[in-house]
C-alpha cells in the first residue's frame, strides 16, 4: 500500500518506519534536516533494547509524494489545518485518512480533505520522542485502536488494522472508538497542562495532593461534558488509574505539553482542555477549571516572546 505520513516527528517517524517494512511509505515533514538525514542514512528507531534502520522515503512537500492509499496525520493538532492545506495532492477519491493525534476534534479538521466514509480515527498507547534529525526513540509500546468517528462499521477499519499488525504495530478494530478517544482525552485533560505549568514529570501527580486535586477537578468537568455527549466515564477511576497507578509505569514521562512549553512551541491545549470548554458551552455545562487552565497555558505561550 502507498502510505503518506503527514508530520514525521516522533510518532510519524515511528509509525512510518515500522510501516515501511512492507509498504511504500512517504514521510512528509517541513523539517528539512530530518528529511535529508532519512534519505541519506535511513530512519533510525531506537528502543530500550536495540537500534534499527528503516528506509521510508522522506520529502518536504506532498507534491513529491502524490496521491496515497492511506494518509496518517501526525502533525501536532495546531498544525493540522495548515499541513493539510499544503498537502491536497495526497488525496484521491479512494484515499483513507487516519488520525491518531491526541485531543478531541482532529477529525473535524480533516473532514474537508477526505471522503467522510474514508476518515478513520484512533488512539495509540505508544509513545516516542525525537532524539535528533533522522533518529527517534520508541518510549513506550501500546496498542493502537481504530474506528470511525461516528462508530459506524467500515471495511476500511479491518484493512488498516491488518496492515498495522503485519508491520509489528499491535492494533485492534473498535466499534466504539469515540469512547476510547474520550477516555484518552480525560488522561490528557488532567496530566498535560498541569505538568506543563508546574514543569514536572507525570509522576508528580502521585506525589502532590494539591496537583492531584487540580487534575481530578479538570477531569470531573471533562466527564460531565463527556456524559452530555453520551459517554459515561468515571472521573475518580480515571484519576486513580492513570495518575496514581500510571505514575508507577510512566511516571518518568514528560508530557507532550511540557515538551512543547520547554521548546517554546504552541501547545495542543485547544484540542484538550479547550475541547472540554467548547463542548461544555454547547451543553450549558460550566467548566471553570478547564477555562482557567486554558488561559494559563495561553499566557505561558505568550511568555515565549519575552527575552
Ligand atoms: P512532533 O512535534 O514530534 O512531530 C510533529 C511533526 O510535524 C514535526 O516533525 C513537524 O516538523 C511536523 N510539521 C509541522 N507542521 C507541518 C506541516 N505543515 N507539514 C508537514 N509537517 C509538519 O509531534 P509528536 O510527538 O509526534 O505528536 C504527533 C501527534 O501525536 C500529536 O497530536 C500528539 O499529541 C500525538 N501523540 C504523541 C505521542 C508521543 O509520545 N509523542 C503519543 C501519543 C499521541
Amino acid at each position: 500500500m502507498k502510505i503518506a505520513i503527514l508530520g514525521a516527528g516522533a510518532m510519524g517517524s515511528l509509525y512510518g518506519g515500522l510501516l515501511s517494512q512492507k509498504n511504500e511509505v512517504y514521510l512528509i515533514d517541513i523539517w528539512q534536516e530530518h528529511v535529508e538525514q532519512i534519505n541519506k542514512n535511513g530512519l533510525i528507531i531506537q528502543t530500550a533494547k536495540e537500534e534499527k534502520i528503516y528506509r521510508p522515503q522522506a520529502v518536504t512537500s506532498a507534491a513529491q509524494a502524490g496521491p496515497a492509499d492511506l494518509v496518517i496525520i501526525f502533525v501536532k493538532s495546531v498544525h493540522t489545518d495548515t499541513a493539510l492545506a499544503q498537502s491536497r495532492e495526497l488525496f484521491a477519491e479512494h484515499t483513507i485518512a487516519l488520525t491518531l493525534q491526541n485531543g478531541y476534534g482532529n477529525d473535524e479538521d480533516i473532514l474537508p480533505y477526505v471522503q467522510a466514509d474514508n476518515l478513520l480515527i484512533g488512539t495509540t498507547a505508544s509513545g516516542a520522542t525525537v532524539l535528533q534529525a533522522g533518529k527517534v526513540f520508541q518510549a513506550g509500546i501500546g496498542p493502537t485502536n481504530i474506528g470511525t468517528r461516528d462508530n459506524r462499521a467500515s471495511e476500511n477499519i479491518a484493512k488498516i488494522v491488518q496492515l498495522f499488525n503485519d508491520c509489528d504495530i499491535e492494533s485492534y478494530a473498535s466499534d466504539n472508538i469515540m469512547e476510547a478517544v474520550w477516555t484518552k482525552l480525560m488522561v490528557n485533560v488532567g496530566i498535560n497542562a498541569v505538568t506543563a505549568l508546574l514543569d514536572v514529570r507525570n509522576g508528580f501527580l502521585a506525589e502532590s495532593t494539591a496537583a492531584y486535586e487540580v487534575a481530578e477537578a479538570l477531569v470531573k468537568e471533562g466527564t460531565a461534558v463527556a456524559k452530555a455527549e453520551g459517554y459515561e466515564l468515571n472521573a475518580a477511576e480515571i484519576a486513580e488509574k492513570y495518575y496514581i497507578h500510571g505514575a508507577k509505569v510512566v511516571g518518568q514521562n514528560r508530557s507532550s505539553m511540557l515538551q512543547d512549553v520547554d521548546k517554546k512551541r504552541k501547545t495542543e491545549i485547544e484540542k484538550i482542555n479547550g475541547a472540554i470548554v467548547r463542548i461544555g458551552k454547547k451543553h450549558n455545562i460550566a467548566t471553570p477549571y478547564n477555562e482557567l487552565i486554558v488561559k494559563l497555558i495561553n499566557a505561558k505561550e505568550d511568555t515565549y516572546s519575552l527575552q
